[in-house]
């Protein structure tokens, strides 16, 4: 549908039926925004456009948030059927290891052995676990003694070129003796190992090894906060930063436009006024209580035509499986009275109570997907709230994260930061800087 807006320049209008039904991901509600277009909300009894009030727009936003959480919720069914693929030892993916491939067995798909790659992955455990070669070094050799090579991987051209982070993975994947990683979980799996567990445990202390060394060297220097976070006003380059020692031997980090081929006027500005500068605009993040709890408000309406949707199809579970306790609680007493034999009721007790677990766990799964999704939304106004505080007490790597979540295509112009912030945090900015929260409550959020 997004690319069908997009090739329609004429389109000026989008009825929906619900916020989740328009928008797959974020980014598509990005476009939609970003095109001007009006979305009517049928079942919100909303419309969304471009003379809609700014917090109707931020509520929205928020929402789009949350509908992606829910459908994320959704798909969880369709996970659990993997989970219990790998709780019984069978690895649910598809993307193998190079080394294995995938076989049937008994109609299932499994992981079995692929021989014609089975001795590139022995001889890379091994020759890594003797401590003499780095990953580059030991791609070197694995490419001259000729297991890496065009013809060999005639079939997958995709891994023709082992890189050395895929090279790196693949040392670190426990598959190789006979576990495997499947959702953060590390599963005992049934396939057949291609090295001894001993030997996968000397190539990770290896790898620890280096990678530790790697990490002392990187952290020596600290990081320049604010770059890549900023291009220039003037000019649109991008921005520098170096350190410079003054005389009296204390040392400024500067941040500067790069000029690239362009006769741009703009000095260097000094990392402390920008710091300043971002400081006082996150505080400006900061709502009011009233205005927090009025978000809130707009929240739970919506909330609530999901609630209702959602509880009627608990009410539904628990209607079944109240019939079924019944029919087990009877069902007993025929065969108390002798009027059933003791197979059948056994059959048949089994039956339910298998059913009413599995109603337990729906229920259950219901009530907690609308918690999730009011607490992801209030989550976006905590984190908002909070910004300045969680800056100020962060370190230079934290901070440079929790701008690049907060912010993008900010500018540094005469001195000055012009910050952006990113959807929905534009929108709580917006709404926080203005005082009068009470005069726009006319429209419903
Ligand atoms: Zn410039």
């Amino acid at each position: 549908m997004i690319e069908h807006l997009h090739g329609n320049s004429d389109i000026e209008a989008i009825l929906v039926e619900k916020t989740d039904r328009l928008y797959r991901n974020f980014k598509d509600y990005v476009i939609i925004d970003d095109l001007g277009l009006t979305v009517y909300l049928v079942k919100e009894n909303e419309i969304i456009g471009k003379e809609a009030s700014s917090h109707q727009k931020f509520i929205h936003g928020i929402k789009v948030l949350m509908a992606k959480n829910y459908v994320d919720n959704l798909s969880e069914e369709a996970r659990k059927g993997l989970n219990q693929k790998a709780e019984s030892g069978i690895y649910p993916g598809s993307n193998l290891p190079i080394g294995y491939k995938l076989g049937k067995h008994d109609g299932k798909s499994i992981p079995v052995v692929d021989e014609t790659h089975k001795e590139l992955a022995v001889q890379m455990f091994e020759l890594y676990a003797s401590g003499s070669y780095s990953i580059l070094s030991l791609r070197q050799r694995l490419k001259a003694e000729g297991f890496i090579s065009p013809e060999r991987f005639k079939e997958d051209l995709r891994r023709r070129t082992l890189t050395k982070s895929t090279m790196h993975r693949l040392l670190r994947n426990p598959f190789y003796y006979g576990d495997f990683q499947w959702n953060d979980k590390l599963y005992t799996g049934t396939h057949p190992p291609l090295i001894p567990k001993e030997l996968w445990n000397k190539v990770q202390a290896n790898l620890d090894r280096f990678e530790k060394k790697e990490m002392l060297s990187k952290h020596q220097a600290t990081p320049f906060i604010f770059k890549g976070l900023f291009v220039c006003g003037e000019c649109g380059r991008s921005i520098t930063a170096e350190k410079k020692v003054k005389k009296s031997g204390k040392e400024y980090t500067y941040y500067h436009c790069t000029k690239f081929e362009t006769n741009c006027s703009q000095k260097a500005i000094n990392e402390t006024v920008i710091e300043k500068q971002i400081t006082s605009s996150l505080h400006g993040l900061e709502m009011p209580q009233e205005a927090v709890s009025y978000v809130a408000m707009g929240l739970k309406t919506s909330l609530t035509t999901k609630r209702a949707t959602a509880d009627k199809i608990k009410r539904n579970f628990e209607e079944e499986k109240k019939l079924l306790e019944e029919r087990l609680d009877s069902l007993y007493e025929d065969k108390l009275d002798g009027n059933i034999a003791k197979d059948f009721y056994e059959r048949k007790a089994d039956e339910y109570s298998t059913r009413i677990k599995e109603l337990d766990e729906k229920i259950s799964k219901m009530t907690h997907a609308s918690l999730d999704y009011y607490d992801f939304g209030s989550k976006i106004l905590e984190l908002a709230n909070k910004a300045s505080f969680l800056y100020e007490k962060a370190n230079p790597e934290e901070k440079k994260e929790l701008l690049s979540f907060l912010l993008s295509n900010s500018t540094l112009k005469d001195r000055k930061a012009l910050l952006q912030y990113k959807k929905p945090f534009d929108r709580v900015l917006e709404r926080a800087s203005c005082s009068d929260w009470r005069g726009r409550r006319g429209s419903n959020p």
